[in-house]
């Protein structure tokens, strides 16, 4: 992945980073990457492989980004456990994210430090993230967002030697309930504070002109999950409503979720 973000870097763009959860969701991200001539990052978040269990997710993710003729990087996002980054690495993701947020200071940093260790052994490439991301992957425990603190971000890219820092600065995962106040001032502020590329999470529901701003900002990762999903819900819903067969529902919510990294990989490429 770090080869993805400093392409991203040199281009000044970011690179979208795809939440999958089964084959139709794989392909469609795939295809888009491929008709676009343009990197992207498969990821799947340790919460969610409760319902993509990840022996079946990690060969299949990593079947496709080798097969595929643009460079994909495999990522795991909000790893929990230090035992399934072990386990993720194990497969061959080719980058791994510790979420170390919800622990004091030093834990975060000590456990990320452990992570950055064991995915250097695997030359994998380590995310983490400081300050607190709205919503929660899925459960419907809702986070008060805390703002990543620059001073502190630079310490702890300092401490750690993690290879991307996921943000807060005001974003949550998730729909957005109204249009969040990105604070842009926080980030610019970060950016100048830490040398590493800069994640953005929970960007379903910012707005094209947000995403841009937000790239000028230093942001080279931006992690779609939330809007594929909808998006493939919807195509199924539809296809439930003709009483369409497995097949056409397959195609059909491979497209949707084509047709929503397109739209992004577009907007993220800042052409
Ligand atoms: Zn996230």
């Amino acid at each position: 992945m770090k080869e993805l973000l400093d392409w991203a870097e040199s281009l000044q763009c970011a690179v979208g980073a795809f939440s999958v959860g089964n084959m139709e969701m794989v392909m469609g991200a795939i295809r888009a990457a491929e008709e676009t001539n343009t990197p992207i990052i498969l990821q799947i978040a340790e919460k969610r492989l409760a319902s993509s269990p990840l022996h079946l997710m990690a060969p299949m993710m990593i079947a496709a980004a080798r097969r595929a003729n643009v460079p994909v990087a495999v990522h795991l996002d909000h790893g929990l456990t230090v035992d399934c980054v072990r386990k993720a690495l194990g497969y061959g993701f080719t980058s791994v994210m510790l979420d170390g947020s919800l622990l004091s200071y030093e834990e975060n940093v000590a456990v990320t430090k452990q992570v950055v260790q064991m995915a250097f052994e695997a030359g994998a490439t380590t995310e983490a993230e400081l300050g607190v991301v709205g919503g929660n992957e899925g459960d419907t425990a809702e986070h008060v967002i805390t703002c990543t603190d620059p001073e502190v971000a630079a310490d702890f890219c300092r401490r750690t030697g993690v290879d991307a820092l996921a943000v807060a600065i005001g974003n949550a995962h998730g729909n957005y309930p109204v249009l969040p106040e990105l604070r842009f001032d926080v980030l610019e502020e970060i950016d100048r504070a830490v040398n590493v590329p800069l994640v953005l999470h929970g960007g379903t529901g910012i707005t094209d002109e947000m995403f841009r701003t937000a790239i000028g900002l230093g942001v080279r990762k931006i992690n779609i999950a939330t809007a594929s999903f909808d998006a493939y819900a919807a195509a199924a819903k539809e296809c439930a409503g003709k009483g369409a067969d497995w097949f056409a529902l397959s195609a059909a919510c491979a497209e949707a979720v084509y047709r929503n990294v397109i739209r992004h990989i577009n907007v993220f490429s800042m052409k």
